[in-house]
Parts: C-alpha cells; structure tokens; sequence
C-alpha cells in the first residue's frame, strides 16, 4: 500500500533538488561571464598604447606625444583606455587619431 503522504513529500523534496541545481546552474554562468569578460578586458588593456594626461590638464595623449613627454611626473596620470580618460572628463588629443 503506498503511502500518499510519502508520495507527495517526495516529489516535494525532489523539486527542492531540482531548483537548488537549477539555481548553482545560474550561478555558474554568471561567474563563468564574469570571468570571460575579465579575460576580454585584459585582451583590450594589453593591445591598447599607453594614455597619459596631466592632472592639471584638458587632453588625454598617448605616451609617445610630445606634449605628453613634456608632462611631469608629478602632474601625470594614466588610463587604462579611451573611454576612462573620456569619462574622466579628458579629450582627445590629435595624437590619438590613428
Ligand atoms: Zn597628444
């Protein structure tokens, strides 16, 4: 004779199962696009040239800008791309145009 109560708890715990799983399943693609993003973001910043402004400054250069070189250490700052220094409030200088 089986047991309808049994049954049912069963069932219950079953579907409890299936929606933990479900739920590490989740959790193991949002690290796995985590971890695929930061691979891409290290990809950008390795091919990506140097940024460089002065603190004091409007402009953002690549390194090798002589205007760039003529920045001090003391004033200088980095980005880690265009779109930093642009959200930093920086523009462009002619020597990012290629
Ligand atoms: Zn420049």
């Amino acid at each position: 004779m089986v047991n309808e109560t049994e049954v049912i708890r069963s069932f219950t715990r079953v579907k409890q199962d299936i929606n933990n799983i479900n739920e590490r399943i989740n959790e193991l693609i949002e690290t796995q696009r985590k971890v695929i993003s930061y691979l891409n973001s290290i990809k950008v910043q390795k091919s990506a040239k140097r940024l460089i402004a002065t603190i004091k400054g409007k402009k953002v250069h690549v390194e090798n800008c002589p205007v760039a070189k003529r920045i001090i250490s003391k004033n200088k700052i980095a980005f880690s791309s265009k779109i930093d220094a642009l959200n930093k409030g920086f523009a462009p200088c002619a020597c990012m145009e290629d």
